[in-house]
């Protein structure tokens, strides 16, 4: 029998609970503190952004979460989503690893962030809540949003960051076909937009920047609230489906990953594959490498420091722990907008603090190397994001060619790249630049950091 190249779950053996890993680490996270008085906060303090069944899934001390009905029929247009074997890749690199992608390309929006979207709209619409406000990067949370608020009937307003605004502009018209109103951010609709545009009329936005004035939005309205496509322990707790079915998937073909790679923005995509195989492995049923892949532009873990600061640019929301380039760094326009965060999730700073993943950056043009090489073989043309994974993956593979071992590889395509072309047609012209990790800039940025006794 040849070995199949894509492993598929019928929609009955689709899993039906969410997993948060936080009752099973050896430590709980440092808690988010309120940026005024820099005291723990509690769920009052973020009831004027979030409905209360999300409060409560952001601090749930219960390893399994089960997924209401609604959000299963929602989740069943396009998951189970496929695992690949990736035969051609493999051959192409004359490797004896073995190659997995579990693929996310399949959701309406094209990436993992549905997996969120759908049950964060589903319980603001069943607490009332008739319009959200969000940032989007590359503009795949805005249009997940969009989709999800069109299935609940509610109202969506989305702040995209200026370059990717102007770098991928169809990527407004899928918002907007789901009924979406999209600004580019800086905006003159806000005080933290006019603010920003005061400091800099051309300034290319950031998602720090964004999110300052989705928050602003939202706060002054009573039947609206805001909602965050990453970095929040609830949003990784959606996001586990992916390693959940990945798990089930590789079982079926009696593999166990030596290595998970996966790209990190806020970390939602890499928690999502990763927390199941991290479980496993904390149990002892497993042992795989677990590793981040950051741009080198943006190098939040590998080059952050470990401490409080805010999630935002004007300093509007909770204080939180994680690896921070500082609140107001602003990274240079590489592609891969959903990598441009100056922070990242509290929960994988802290597992990386724990010592249970490791992390790597690589710069632009490799990363687009590796997608070419990818879309040649496997057909499916990367988003900038993944690009990252691939290149991880493929630095490995040629490890393993080395070394003669049969190593499995397990990594997560997180998105395709359909809406992102301009940064190929960038890089086939050879003007993609590789911006090496920008010291000056973030020693300026650490410096407004606050200082938390
Ligand atoms: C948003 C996004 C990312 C970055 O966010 P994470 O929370 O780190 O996953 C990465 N890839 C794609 C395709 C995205 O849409």
């Amino acid at each position: 029998m040849t070995e199949p190249t894509k492993i598929l779950l019928d929609e009955s053996e689709m899993p039906t609970q969410w997993y948060n890993i936080i009752p099973d680490l050896p430590s709980p996270p440092p808690p988010p503190l309120h940026p005024g008085t820099h005291e723990p906060i509690g769920p009052d303090d973020l009831a004027p952004l979030f409905p209360m069944a999300l409060i409560e899934q952001e601090v749930t001390g219960e390893s399994h979460v089960d997924i209401p009905g609604e959000v299963l029929d929602v989740y069943r247009l396009w998951r189970p989503s496929p695992l690949y074997r990736a035969h051609r890749l493999e051959k192409l690199l004359d490797t004896p690893a073995r190659i997995y992608y579990k693929y996310e390309g399949v959701s309406p929006a094209g990436s993992h962030k549905p997996n969120t979207s759908v049950p964060q709209a589903y319980y603001n619409n069943a607490q009332g809540v008739k319009k959200l406000t969000t940032e989007t990067g590359a503009g795949q949370w805005g249009s997940a949003l969009a989709f999800a608020t069109a299935q609940y009937g509610m109202e969506c307003e989305v702040w995209q960051v200026r370059a990717s605004y102007d770098q991928k502009p169809y990527r407004k018209t899928m918002m907007e076909v789901w009924g979406a109103s999209v600004h580019p951010s800086p905006s003159d609709l806000t005080e933290a937009g006019r603010a920003m545009l005061a400091r800099d009329p051309d300034s290319p936005g950031s998602l720090g920047i964004a999110i300052s004035e989705a928050v602003e939005a939202a706060v002054g309205d009573p039947d609206t609230k805001y909602a965050l496509g990453s970095v929040l322990n609830h949003v990784l707790l959606h996001q586990t489906i992916i390693g959940e079915e990945a798990l089930l998937q590789l079982a079926k073909v009696g593999e166990t990953p030596d290595l998970l790679v996966g790209c990190t923005g806020g970390g939602s995509n890499f928690g999502g594959l990763s927390f199941p195989f991290l479980r496993e492995k904390m149990a002892g049923r497993m042992n795989p490498t677990i590793r981040c892949v950051e741009p080198a532009a943006c190098p939040s873990l590998t080059k952050g420091e470990y401490r409080y600061d805010f999630g935002d640019t004007m300093g509007m929301t909770p204080l939180v722990k994680m690896h921070t380039l500082g609140h107001d760094f602003i990274p240079d326009p590489i592609h891969a907008g959903g990598l441009r965060y100056h922070g990242m999730s509290p929960l994988v700073s802290h597992i990386y603090e724990e010592g249970l993943v490791e992390a790597e950056s690589i710069h632009q043009n490799e990363c687009f190397d590796a997608a070419i090489a990818f879309a040649k073989t496997e057909g499916i043309v990367p988003a900038p994001e993944p690009t990252h994974a691939i290149a991880a993956a493929i630095r490995e593979a040629h490890r393993a060619k080395e070394s003669g071992e049969e190593t499995v590889i397990l990594t997560a395509l997180c998105g395709h790249g359909h809406f992102d072309l301009k940064s190929y047609e960038a890089y086939l012209a050879g003007e993609l630049v590789d911006y090496d990790y920008p010291e000056e800039k973030v020693r300026a940025a650490m410096e407004n950091v606050p200082v938390i006794a």
